[in-house]
C-alpha cells in the first residue's frame, strides 16, 4: 500500500487478489498457507482506510474453485475510519482483476451482515476424572461455534467430535487413566476465543496442573501427526507416543510457535499445547463457506483422527512420568 500510495488509493475501492497457496497446502502446511493469506482478510480493512480507500474487497481465503465466497473475522481498528469489507470469490478476484487491467471499473456493493449485540453463551465440558491425580487434567477439544455459511462440519464440529469420541474409546476399552481428560466444547473461536480466554481465567489457579491440551481445527482429514508447542526436551518424551501412531501414518510431531487458536490462553500459561495435524489439501477449499458440511467428512479419516487423538491423550493422562513442562 505505501508503494501505490495514498494519491492511487484515496476514494477507491481496494482489491487484495492474494492467491491462497495450494502448493503449500499440498505439502502438508495448510495451516501455514492459511495464516499467510488471511492478513488481507483480517487486517486489509484497516490498512487500506489509513490510506484513505472507500472499501475493500478481498480475494477468499482458499483453494479456491466452485466460485465460493469464503467468510471469516475482519479486524477494525477503532481510531480509523471503518470501512466496508467484503470476500469475493477467486473466480471473481481474477476477473475484476482481468477488467482492471484493461481500464476503469466500477462496483457497487450491497453488504447486509451485521453485528448484533453480545449475549451469553457457554463452553461445554465433561470430565473423564482420573483415578490416582483426578486434579491433573489433560483437554481433548474442539470448538462449538462455526460461521453461519454451511454448517461447520469441518470446522469444527469434527473436532469436538473427535473429543467426544477419544473419551468414548477410553471408556469402551474399559482403560482407566490416571489423570483426568477432559472434553471442551470451546465457545467463539470464531470471533476471537472468548470461550478459551474465559476458561483460563476462571480455572487459572489450576493451570499448573493442566498436562497438556489438545485441539482439533483442520478439518478431518487423514490424520499426520500433530503441531507441537512445547519444550524441546519433551521431543524425546514423545517418541514412543510417535512411535504408536505411526502405525497408521500420524507420527508426525512438528514443533510450532502456536497450535490452534483456542489453546493460545493455555499456552501463554505454559500449558503444552498439540493441535492435530492434518493433510489439509482440501480442506481450505470448504472453510468458511456454504459448503462446510457433513458431505466432506470421510467417515474413516475422522476415526483415524480420534484414534489419534486418543493415543496422544491417554499416554498423556496416563504416562508416570511427567512430562512436557
Ligand atoms: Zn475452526
Amino acid at each position: 500500500l505505501e508503494a501505490l500510495g495514498r494519491k492511487q488509493i484515496a476514494g477507491k475501492i481496494l482489491l487484495f487478489n492474494n492467491r491462497f497457496d495450494q502448493r503449500m497446502a499440498a505439502q502438508g502446511l495448510g495451516g501455514e498457507a492459511y495464516e499467510q493469506a488471511v492478513v488481507f482478510r483480517s487486517r486489509g480493512a484497516i490498512d487500506a482506510s489509513y490510506f484513505g480507500a472507500v472499501a475493500v474487497l478481498v480475494r477468499s481465503v482458499g483453494g479456491g474453485g466452485y466460485r465460493l465466497p469464503h467468510t471469516g473475522i475482519t479486524a477494525y481498528d477503532p481510531a480509523i475510519p471503518k470501512i466496508p469489507a467484503g470476500a469475493v470469490t477467486a473466480e471473481d478476484a481474477d476477473l475484476i482483476a482481468g477488467l482492471a487491467a484493461r481500464g476503469k471499473v466500477q462496483a457497487r456493493l450491497v453488504l447486509t451482515p451485521q453485528s448484533l449485540p453480545e449475549t451469553t453463551s457457554y463452553n461445554v465440558v465433561a470430565d473423564l476424572k482420573g483415578t490416582e491425580h483426578p486434579e491433573q487434567v489433560v483437554i481433548v477439544s474442539g470448538h462449538l461455534d462455526s460461521w453461519d455459511l454451511g454448517t461447520g462440519a469441518l470446522d469444527d464440529a469434527a473436532g469436538v467430535a473427535m473429543a467426544m469420541a477419544a473419551v468414548e474409546l477410553v471408556r469402551r476399552l474399559d482403560l482407566r487413566p490416571r489423570r483426568t481428560i477432559r472434553v471442551v466444547a470451546w465457545m467463539g473461536e470464531e470471533c476471537g476465543s472468548p470461550g478459551a480466554w474465559a476458561y483460563a481465567k476462571q480455572h487459572e489457579g489450576e493451570l499448573a496442573h493442566h498436562v497438556a491440551a489438545i485441539e482439533s481445527d483442520l478439518g478431518a482429514g487423514h490424520p499426520v501427526g500433530f503441531k507441537a508447542k512445547i519444550k524441546d526436551k519433551a521431543m524425546a518424551w514423545l517418541s514412543p507416543v510417535s512411535a504408536i501412531l505411526d502405525a497408521q501414518g500420524a507420527g508426525g510431531i512438528r514443533p510450532v510457535d502456536g497450535t490452534e487458536a483456542d489453546l493460545t490462553p493455555l499456552a501463554y500459561a505454559g500449558v503444552p499445547a498439540f493441535g492435530l495435524w492434518q493433510d489439509s489439501r482440501t480442506y481450505f477449499n470448504f472453510h468458511h463457506t456454504a459448503a462446510d458440511t457433513i458431505d466432506k467428512i470421510v467417515p474413516a479419516e475422522l476415526a483415524e483422527n480420534a484414534a489419534a487423538m486418543v493415543v496422544m491423550a491417554y499416554a498423556l493422562a496416563n504416562a508416570t512420568e511427567p512430562l512436557l513442562r
